[in-house]
């Protein structure tokens, strides 16, 4: 066997139909007082966020329900002011990566601890990275301070997720695990649990498309999304991230659906180059490659397929390509900027990867 480092997640995790009546006992845990919930802007988050705060009971101080995709840092300066009005010694995050990146940059200006109980399978929650746009520049970093303390994963959340969100979700978490398969600093522990992720994940997405109130269904898929997102903690990305970061940082385009319209380009790109680490995830997806495979599920869910249809122009294929190259990430296969203009526009015309 290959020497290999292996660094685990220090995240405590709490999953299971009905586990966000549990958070008191995990802020107390934690040894707490004195909450300040955050989430996203809008009705449903707003209500969201009112019920954790009534099952904190006395241990809520305060609610601020603001939280934008993209944490841009006027809002964080904003939530900030809360945090030190409430006098809040607990940060708990509930909703997608947008609350969660919320607390996050709370945290990291703060170092309190936090509690984060994801909606969405974006992932956010286990790692310890950062990104944030001031004046629209977005940047990212990396601090322990950022992971959270502990992560309660409740299936009954995602029951509202409609099935399309949920499909772009799930394909966005996907990408976590594939990317990890071929990380430069992937181990025997990262593949395991990537493959799984990528088996409970697909599975759970088919059910999920198939019957979206079923909630064993959620379950399978919101299980794979928490192997997708130590994935995402503990083995680096490559290509796909970073063509995702410059589409969505260059174009606004919707970071979900992003991350599904690429995926099967990349994991082609890369699977022509290092095949015997994606066939066992091909194998998991019942296909002949893992790219052909996540394009199937992605018609059979019903995820996006083309960056046309998020509203990318065609003009910006060549300018993606070029920001692409600049600052490139490690990728286990080389590249120039006509494999990059060539995936860029297979993906904004919806072609089947290559
Ligand atoms: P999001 O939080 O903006 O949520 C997407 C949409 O789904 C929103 O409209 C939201 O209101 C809605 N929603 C969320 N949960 C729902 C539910 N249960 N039912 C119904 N609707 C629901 O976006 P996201 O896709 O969860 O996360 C994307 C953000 O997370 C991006 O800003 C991205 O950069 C960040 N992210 C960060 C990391 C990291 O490690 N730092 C990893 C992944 C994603």
């Amino acid at each position: 066997m290959e020497a290999f480092v292996h660094q685990g997640s220090p995240a405590r995790v709490v999953f299971g139909a009905g586990a966000r009546a549990g958070v008191a006992e995990e802020a107390a845990r934690l040894g707490r007082s004195r909450a300040l919930v955050v989430a996203a802007e809008g009705a449903r988050a707003e209500a969201l966020a009112a019920e954790t705060a009534g099952a904190l009971g006395p241990l809520a101080a305060g609610v601020f329900a603001g939280a934008r995709m993209h944490t841009p840092t006027e809002v964080t300066a904003r939530a900030l002011a809360a945090l030190g009005a409430a006098e809040a010694d607990l940060i708990v995050a509930i909703g997608g990566g947008s609350a969660i990146g919320l607390g996050k940059a709370l945290a990291v200006r703060t170092d309190l601890d936090q509690i984060a109980i994801p909606t969405t399978y974006a992932g956010s929650e286990m790692t310890a990275l950062l990104g944030e746009t001031e004046d629209g520049r977005k940047t990212t970093r990396t601090d322990p301070a950022i992971r959270p303390e502990t992560v309660i994963y409740d299936p009954e959340l995602t029951l509202s997720l409609p099935p399309k969100t949920a499909a772009a979700s799930g394909l966005n978490a996907l990408a976590h695990a594939i990317e990890a398969l071929y990380a430069r600093n992937r181990n025997p522990a990262t593949t395991l649990l990537s493959l799984e992720a990528v088996r409970a994940m697909a599975r759970g997405l088919e059910r999920t498309a198939a019957a979206p109130e079923d909630a064993s269904a959620r379950s399978e898929a919101l299980y794979g999304a928490w192997l997708c997102a130590v994935a995402l903690d503990q083995a680096s990305v490559a290509l796909h991230h970073k063509l995702c970061h410059v589409l969505g940082g260059s174009f606004d385009l919707p970071h979900a659906e992003t991350h599904a319209v690429v995926l099967p380009h990349a994991a082609a790109f890369n699977e022509a180059a290092v095949p015997e680490l994606l066939a066992p995830a091909a194998e998991a997806l019942g296909a002949a490659s893992a790219a052909a495979g996540l394009r199937s599920l992605s018609e059979r869910i019903g995820a996006p397929v083309s960056l046309r249809a998020l509203g990318m122009p065609e003009a910006g294929v060549d300018r993606a390509a070029d920001l692409a190259l600049q600052s490139p990430y490690w990728n286990p296969r080389p590249f120039d900027r006509d494999d990059i203009r060539g995936i860029i526009a297979a993906a904004w015309a919806g072609e089947p990867p290559a």
